[in-house]
């Protein structure tokens, strides 16, 4: 059976996009940490990141750090933290959070709730 992610990916499930290619699919965790609170997988499903091929991988981070690069502009922060969990969720993405603190990765703390409306402003806001 298809991952979460990848009925994501295919449209089956809806999504706060942030930004697609041919091999990558960028999207807003629903659950998030910080508002940009960002999810990157691969389009091809492999459960455990180190488990990827080299190629898909290397292409992973650096599609990321076009993401994380626009996460900045846009989000008022000191960096933007990458976090590999894959706890819930058996398809590799990457977290990509803004942060200002050490604290604003903990993964411990209650979790933002953001309007419908919010997530799709922030999803805009990110594919400009
Ligand atoms: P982990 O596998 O431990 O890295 O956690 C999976 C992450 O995926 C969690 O932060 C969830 O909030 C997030 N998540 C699960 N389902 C969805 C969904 N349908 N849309 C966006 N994010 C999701």
């Amino acid at each position: 059976m298809a991952t979460i992610f990848s009925r994501i990916i295919c449209g089956e499930i809806p999504s706060y996009k942030v930004a697609e290619d041919e091999n990558y699919y960028a999207f807003l965790d629903i659950n998030p940490l910080a508002e940009g609170h960002t999810l990157v997988v691969p389009k091809k499903e492999v459960d455990y990141i180190f488990d990827l091929d080299d190629e898909t991988l290397s292409g992973m981070i650096i599609f990321a750090k076009k993401v994380a690069q626009k996460l900045k502009e846009k989000i008022a922060c000191k960096r933007v933290a990458v976090v590999v969990l894959g706890l819930e969720v058996p398809h590799a993405h990457i977290h990509l959070i803004p942060i200002n603190s050490e604290s604003d990765v903990d993964f411990r703390k209650p979790k933002l709730t953001l309007s419908p409306e919010r997530f799709a402003q922030i999803s805009a806001m990110l594919q400009e």
